[in-house]
């Protein structure tokens, strides 16, 4: 039932079954306006800590929607703990990042600038905007975190050392996948993080420093050089098939 529900929203407040919601003003004017929604609509209304709501439009008014919560459909359920540091990109290619690595069920994104990366412009509210999109159209229950962008040497010069940090390697020096995956599998590692080089790649200084750090571990993604963006995908996807959670089948609907 609930999968047949098209509208899906984020909502950062506590969600209580029997309970009321006035809903903020841009989901307000989505429903209003997009979507064009009447009262008595369906929706689902979700968040990592109360999982998700089936709610029912109550009222509609010129900036505002209120809804009732009837019942929950899913428990809450956190995505696997692993982290993206990525060097932005242009910026279509930067919201393609964004929005795969939500759908890819990425805990939390960092935007990392290092030497050769093009663009110090990070537009984190917008990040943030386009990772609640994904998680609503995904059917995630939590949203990534986006952290301001960071100079990569400060996160590696911070670095918690029990979660290993996987840096893409497209000089060939780097681990293959089924072996360095497979190994995290193995060691039933539950934390990580996946770096992924900006278009011209590491610099020499940057490689030869991540190459010293006990936690770190360079990946091979193959022999072709992949543009970042698809390296990202690529990178989340492996992990996700031999360590996370696309190892076993997720049904937690109620
Ligand atoms: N420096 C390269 C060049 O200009 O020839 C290209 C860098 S590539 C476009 C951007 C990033 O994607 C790399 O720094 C690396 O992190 C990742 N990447 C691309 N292809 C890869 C591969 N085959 N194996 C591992 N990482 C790869």
């Amino acid at each position: 039932m609930s999968q047949k529900i098209k509208i899906r929203l984020f909502v950062a407040t506590p969600l209580i079954e029997q309970t009321s919601v006035s809903l903020d003003e841009a989901p307000s004017h989505y429903l209003i306006h997009v979507m064009k929604a009447k009262i008595g609509d369906p929706l689902l209304l979700f968040n990592a800590e109360c999982g998700e709501f089936l709610a029912v439009i109550k009222t509609i008014s010129k900036k505002n929607v209120s809804v009732s919560l009837e019942r929950q459909t899913r428990q809450p359920l956190s995505s696997p703990d692993v982290w993206l540091l990525f060097a932005p990109l242009k910026k279509d290619q930067t919201d393609f990042v964004i929005q795969k690595a939500t759908e890819l069920g990425c805990a939390k994104i960092v935007p990392v600038l290092t030497k050769f990366t093009i663009t110090e412009k990070t537009r984190i509210e917008r990040f943030k905007a386009q990772a609640i999109e994904a998680a609503e159209q995904s059917r995630r229950l939590d949203v990534p975190s986006i952290d301001d962008a960071v100079p990569l040497t400060k996160v590696l010069a911070n670095w918690d050392k029990q979660r290993p940090l996987y840096f893409m390697d497209e000089s060939g020096n780097g681990h293959d996948v089924f072996s360095i995956f497979g190994a995290a599998r193995i060691a039933k590692e539950n934390k990580a993080a996946l770096l992924i080089g900006p278009e011209g790649g590491f610099s020499d200084d940057e490689l030869a420093l991540l190459r010293s750090l006990p936690f770190a571990r360079g990946v091979s993604l193959g022999p072709r050089i992949l543009r970042a963006e698809t390296a990202v995908a690529a990178a989340l996807s492996c992990w996700q098939a031999l360590v996370g959670d696309w190892t076993s089948a997720h049904d937690e609907s109620l």
